[in-house]
């Protein structure tokens, strides 16, 4: 029982709210390293758990492990994962309460892994139950398919995520898992095409190379070498030593994994094909022909290209050197230059990827949703678990760093409803008066950027629409002029003071979001906005006679209708939207996730990176919001048993009611009448130095 908490000396407060001063983040950050720095990773803020990435495999994640935070409440064991998901798991079967657990931080903090802990977790601590070990199975094979489709060797995480996951876990009456959900969000589609020095495409181009046999390979006219195809040799090649990138097993890792998903063998080989025919496509390369029209080189990965997909060999060269458009029902067909067959060519490359990887969210969906969780009547017994990429902020931030940051936002506004509604629904139920804390509400962010006709997405989406000479900047101008005069709008004019005028540049807007203050750069917001794809390609495409590829490029879409499809950002804001909907209606639990250095190794945590970290991540605010009330909170007959030694007349045992024997301690130890309050079941202390009293008095009689 309460192994650490009053281990001040050793290893820090297991509970932040327990510092003396929680206003000060040298403190709270101190807490975390003394901590680090005695491989204990964990640390609560109440009942938000904080994770400190250790980057070295630690013993505390075995099956005994599990055993030590079954059934336990949080203040009888050390802070821990198993703790979290422990919590929302009881609550979900005993209480019937529907939870989801919210993972947030920046790349290579630890989200994922965490998140893997927790469906660990559950899987172990759920039993086993003969009919459902596979559906348990499943959903634990999900991850490496996700991973080497959606994961990405980058400078932050060796396997970082490229993409949003939450995640819906399913159980069964008898609290076990019979089903899962998965919904995706911003895959990161440039990394297709484009990669930064030392990063990597995403790893299963590098697995079908190095783990795929030479009748495979011969099959897809692939050659072993990294270096020979343009999309994956622009960042690292080079073979490295992490476990994350031993490509060539991870490799069959992820082939068996499909066959426990139960992804028939025929559309496995076409997910390949699909695969290898992006590495040919990379290979394209287009020249300057007559007038200045581009022209395709007929070298082996056009060939190779339209072989793989089953598309005309003419037919894949026009598609990459026209464009024809819908001009009032008539179509007209103009040649493209060189740059725009490249810019088509990436494109087409980015589109087939990205609608293949919500392809395979949805085969994996449809495989893990089991006949029984589907056709049941609905219950609450659902747990979902949110990886989601947090704040980001850069030296230049642009497009992609609006969403996630506007994700965060978000996310922020519910935690912000749903932290406020549990306090004040726990003094409700326990019968405890409180004053509502004040608080920063982040919805006039929320407003700035998504509210309908004068915000940001709105704004950027009338640019894109509109016909004629719209740019970058001209979306910039109108932001500046309608934008102006909003708080938490900043941007470079001539009218804007010096210091403004230095700092954020012609360029760049900048926005005020409650965890700091975010420039973004406008180039290329509208290109990838529109996210366009030219007719011809999708043409193509649906002739395709892989039918996963013409299953995702349906001629519905360039024959039937007329009216443009939702933006990029639309569609990103109506999946949030959804999101929050449906985290809204359950419990949430949050861990979040820091990252302790830089350069990815163990024993090395740098003060400065981690206070970047706990301010965007809120966690101050955190603190400030669990301390407003009641530090510490325990239930009558938890406090009893530790501190029943405090007096003659509870001492061994106390026979009456354990509020009463409570109060006996609380007397006996001159708690001052504003120091604590008692509840219907629990007992409220204010400050922590109450407890801490407390404890140097209970260490004294031990
Ligand atoms: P994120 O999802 O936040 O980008 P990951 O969960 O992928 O970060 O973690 C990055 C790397 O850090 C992992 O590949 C692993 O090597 C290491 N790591 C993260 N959490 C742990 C942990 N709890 N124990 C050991 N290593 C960890
Ligand atoms: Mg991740």
């Amino acid at each position: 029982m309460e192994r650490e908490i009053y281990d001040r000396d050793r290893a820090g407060v297991s509970d932040a709210v327990l510092l003396e001063d929680y206003t000060s983040d040298d403190v709270f950050i101190a807490n975390l390293q003394k901590r680090f720095h005695e491989n204990i990773i964990y640390t609560y803020i109440g009942q938000v758990l904080v994770s400190v990435n250790p980057y070295k495999e630690l013993p505390i994640y075995s099956e005994q492990d599990i055993q030590t935070y079954r059934k336990k409440y949080f203040f009888e064991n050390p802070p821990h994962v198993f703790a979290t998901s422990d919590n929302a798991f009881r609550l979900l079967i005993e209480e019937n309460r529907s939870q989801c657990i919210l993972i947030s931080g920046e790349s290579g903090s630890g989200k994922t892994e965490n998140s893997k802990k927790i469906l660990q977790y559950i899987a172990a601590a759920s039993g086993h139950v003969e009919s459902v070990e596979s559906v348990k199975d499943k959903l634990l094979q999900t991850n490496p398919i996700l991973e080497a489709f959606g994961n990405a060797k980058t400078n932050r995480n060796n396997n970082s995520s490229r993409f949003g996951k939450y995640m819906d876990i399913n159980f069964n009456w008898q609290g076990v898992p019979d089903g899962g959900d998965i919904l995706n969000y911003l895959l990161e589609k440039s990394r297709i095409v484009h990669q930064n020095a030392n990063e990597r495409n995403f790893h299963i181009f590098y697995q079908l190379l190095s783990g795929g046999d030479e009748q495979l390979l011969e099959k897809l006219h692939l050659k072993r070498n990294f270096a020979d195809y343009s999309y994956i040799s622009g960042g690292d090649i080079l073979p490295s030593t992490d476990k994350n990138l031993d490509d060539a097993n991870n490799f069959k890792v992820v082939m068996n994994a499909m066959n426990t998903i139960e992804i028939p063998k025929e559309e496995q080989d076409e997910l390949l094909d699909i695969v290898a025919s992006v590495l040919h496509l990379g290979n394209i390369t287009f020249g300057v022909g007559e007038k200045g029209h581009s022209t395709v080189y007929e070298n082996e990965a056009v060939h190779a290209f339209a072989n793989i997909l089953g598309i005309e060999f003419d037919q894949v060269k026009k598609c990459l050197t026209h464009r024809t458009i819908d001009a009032h029902g008539d179509l007209v067909t103009s040649p493209l230059n060189r740059d725009q067959s490249f810019y088509a060519r990436d494109a087409l490359a980015k589109a087939m990827y990205a609608r293949v990887f919500d392809w395979l969210v949805e085969t994996i969906n449809k495989s893990i949703h089991t006949p029984t969780s589907t056709s049941r009547v609905k219950t609450n017994h659902v747990l979902g678990v949110l990886d989601i990429y947090g704040f980001e902020v850069f030296e230049t931030n642009t497009y992609e760093q609006l969403c996630i940051n506007f994700c965060n936002e978000k996310l922020q506004q519910l935690f912000i409803e749903l932290t406020l509604k549990q306090e004040q629904e726990e003094y409700l139920k326990e019968g405890i008066e409180w004053t509502p804390v004040e608080y920063f509400n982040n919805k006039i962010i929320c407003d700035l950027i998504e509210e309908k006709h004068v915000g940001i997405i709105s704004l950027l989406d009338e640019e894109c629409l509109r016909p004629g000479d719209a740019t970058d900047l001209t979306f910039l101008e109108k932001m500046n002029e309608r934008l102006a005069s909003h708080p938490h709008y900043i941007f470079n004019s001539s009218r804007a003071s010096l210091v403004i005028q230095k700092l954020v540049h012609r360029d760049e807007f900048q926005l005020r979001h409650y965890a700091g203050d975010v420039k973004y750069n406008v180039d290329g917001f509208l290109d990838k906005n529109s996210d366009l794809l030219f007719r011809d390609l999708k043409e193509a495409m649906s002739a395709s006679k892989n039918s996963i590829i013409k299953l995702l490029f349906p001629s519905s879409e360039f024959l039937l209708s007329r009216k443009r499809p939702d933006t990029a950002i639309t569609q990103f804001k109506n999946s949030l939207n959804n999101l929050m909907q449906i985290l809204a209606s359950k419990e949430p639990s949050y861990i979040r996730c820091i990252k302790p250095n830089q350069l990815q190794t163990s024993d090395n945590f740098d003060f400065e990176l981690v206070r970047h970290q706990v301010k965007y991540l809120g966690l101050m605010e955190n603190l400030r919001v669990r301390r407003a009330g009641f530090a510490y909170r325990r239930t009558y007959d938890a406090f009893l048993e530790r501190y029943k030694c405090l007096s003659k007349q509870t001492w061994p045992n106390f026979k009456g009611n354990p509020r009463d024997g409570v109060q006996i301690i609380a007397n006996e130890l001159n708690y001052g009448a504003d120091d604590y309050r008692m509840g219907k079941t629990k007992v409220f202390i204010r400050l922590p130095q109450t407890l801490f009293m407390t404890e140097d008095a209970f260490q004294l009689k031990k």
